[in-house]
């Protein structure tokens, strides 16, 4: 078992030894593993006698808004003043599947003014160290894993009830890609066992986050498989999704979820990368995948101001749309031969 180490767990135990007032904060843009780690924790945290709320730098897609307990989840971006009150009365913060303040938006310079003790709990590479407890483990798959680990250290497995374990289900299926990605491992599994036996739904949580598509959702996906261009020079794949094709098929958050796998199932693909352009910041939103050993989470802290896994990652661009995927071609050829290996 991956189990937190004994100093990290000793200083976690004592830090919650008295009620206390926590902040749970998941990153800017949460998805599955966010939501699902931070709601499962606070559940937790509630039962053991603390105040427990999660402060979200900003709001989320729909496809995550039947998680138990998901509506007292404070959205910085909707309601920045209770979102700024709950932080600096905060005795204890907790900083879910991130590493780094800068991944949560506006709420960063909350955090940086902030005296409270940090525990981070996270799986992402090179974690900054702002935390008192730091639980960085880059091998498990998903956040929530961590946080069932977590609880197991604090003697804790015991109070998991249905939502707690509905919230750690989610989280891990959706990091995993429904347990097919090689993190995925037989921990992942016992775990995921022990969270069915203790009230998880599998059947109706998988139905709640990937069937909920709308027809315009699917148009949108149309247009993406429609723009998918393959260079097989690099094994690559990537799809442009440009602000106009997203107003024409009433674009909602969330609803790009998944279109860069799509790249990834071509046969031999080992790199597969989407282009997002948001004009309201500015910005082309980047997420990357690969197979095997390249690893986007470099190609991405190295070009694209991002960052994330070996296999999943994500950045951003300040060019045009046409420019950002004219850049990325351009550095191509010095990946060649990884992505040919
Ligand atoms: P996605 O492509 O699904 O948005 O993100 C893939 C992975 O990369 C996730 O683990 C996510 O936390 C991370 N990620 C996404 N965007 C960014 C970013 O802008 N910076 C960093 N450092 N990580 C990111
Ligand atoms: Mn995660």
């Amino acid at each position: 078992m991956h189990l937190m180490k004994n100093a990290e767990a000793d200083k976690l135990k004592e830090l919650l030894n008295a009620p206390k007032k926590i902040a749970i904060i998941p990153h800017k843009n949460p998805d599955g593993d966010a939501m699902g780690s931070t709601l499962g924790l606070r559940r937790f945290l509630i039962k053991k006698g603390h105040d427990a709320t999660v402060v979200s730098p900003n709001d989320y897609p729909e496809f995550l808004k039947w998680l138990p307990d998901e509506g007292t989840v404070i959205k910085h971006d909707l309601q920045p003043e209770i979102a700024a009150k709950t932080i600096e009365n905060a005795d204890l913060i907790f900083t879910l599947d991130f590493n780094h303040f800068s991944r949560c938006g506006d709420l960063q310079p909350l955090l940086e003014k902030s005296s409270a003790p940090f525990i981070m709990i996270d799986h992402h590479q090179q974690p900054n160290d702002y935390a008192m407890v730091t639980y960085s483990d880059v091998s498990i798959c998903a956040t929530s894993q961590m946080v069932y680990h977590a609880l197991e250290a604090l003697g804790g497995l015991d109070m998991i009830d249905k939502d707690i374990a509905t919230c750690l289900y989610t989280g891990i299926m959706t990091d995993t890609g429904s347990f097919k990605f090689s993190s995925t491992t037989a921990t992942t599994h016992r775990v995921i066992a022990h969270l069915i036996e203790h009230g998880a739904n599998n059947t109706q949580i998988h139905e709640d986050i990937y069937d909920t598509s709308s027809h315009n959702r699917l148009k949108l996906l149309g247009v993406a498989l429609n723009n998918l261009v393959y260079l097989n020079e690099y094994n690559t794949a990537y799809i442009t999704l440009a602000q106009e094709e997203l107003d024409a098929n009433g674009f909602e958050k969330g609803d790009t979820e998944g279109f860069v796998n799509y790249g990834l199932s071509l046969k031999g693909a080992r790199m597969a990368i989407i282009f997002i352009e948001n004009k309201q910041e500015g910005i082309v939103k980047i997420s990357l995948r690969s197979k095997g050993d390249f690893s986007v989470n470099e190609l991405s802290r190295k070009h694209f101001h991002g960052g994330g896994h070996t296999n999943a990652a994500g950045g951003k661009s300040d060019r045009s749309l046409k420019d950002t995927v004219a850049y990325f071609i351009s550095i191509l050829p010095q990946y060649k031969k990884a992505l040919n290996a």
